[in-house]
């Protein structure tokens, strides 16, 4: 009997988007520390860094000069204005961790969710949802991280956001944290086994018929 040859696996892109206060960054962490391994694409933003976050480790903190500089060198593989302040992927960190066939996940926005979905059109876009307005609301208020205006802006643009969510191709109701965290794991796994994540994998079973 022919053996298999071994067959490689390309690396998974885990697309998360949520209007701010969903729970996004709660599930991020959740998923990155039990599936270590997985690649994060850490952003860039001109937003005012918040009590406890580190620039370069949950974002890179940017003047907008530096920021346009980037966007006009092309170092971004999608950006947005998001609340009133621009955000944006690097690109090259993306493409390296792509290369070594690194899963990755990204906490972005769904404008850069749209641009994403053209480039990477084998990526796995998940939106999820808050329960309710009012969930969603005391949930940016309990945050305690952002002052009251910044809270009502995001408040107006979850509406719209949400407008995207028939775009994505899978939902998760953020409502018991545990129940949203299995369902997005269950989403992490099943992504591993498509096609397009083992490209060669049917040939190389083939091929032990020769
Ligand atoms: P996002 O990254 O989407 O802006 P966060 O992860 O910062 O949101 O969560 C916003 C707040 O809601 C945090 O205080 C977090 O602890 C809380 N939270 C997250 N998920 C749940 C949940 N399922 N039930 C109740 N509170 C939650
Ligand atoms: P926050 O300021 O609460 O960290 O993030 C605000 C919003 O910006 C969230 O929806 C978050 O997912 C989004 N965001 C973070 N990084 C990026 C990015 O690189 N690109 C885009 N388009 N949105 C981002």
């Amino acid at each position: 009997m022919t053996d298999m040859r071994k067959p490689e696996r390309k690396g998974q892109v885990l697309v998360l988007c949520a209007p701010s206060g969903t729970g996004k960054s709660t599930l991020v962490r959740k998923l990155r520390s039990e599936f270590p391994q997985i690649g994060f694409s850490i952003s860039c933003t001109t937003r005012e860094p918040r009590t406890g976050e580190e620039d370069g480790r949950d974002y890179y903190f940017l003047t907008v000069d530096q920021f346009n500089e980037k966007l006009e060198n092309g170092d971004f593989a999608e950006w947005a204005e998001v609340h009133g302040n621009f955000y944006g992927t690097p690109k090259e960190p993306v493409e390296q961790m792509l290369f070594k066939g690194m899963d990755i996940l990204f906490d972005i926005d769904f404008q850069g969710c749209m641009q994403l979905m053209e480039s990477m059109p084998d990526g796995v876009f998940v939106f999820l949802m808050p329960p309710s307005y009012g969930e969603l609301k005391s949930r940016l208020e309990g945050r305690n991280t952002d002052s009251e205006s910044v809270i009502s802006r995001r408040l107006r643009n979850a509406m719209k956001e949400m407008a995207s969510a028939p775009k994505f191709e899978y939902w998760i109701v953020n409502d018991d944290l545990e129940r949203a965290y299995g369902e997005l794991k269950s989403i992490y796994l099943a992504g591993k086994n498509r096609p397009c994540s083992n490209p060669g994998l049917l040939e190389s079973i083939l091929s032990t018929w020769e």
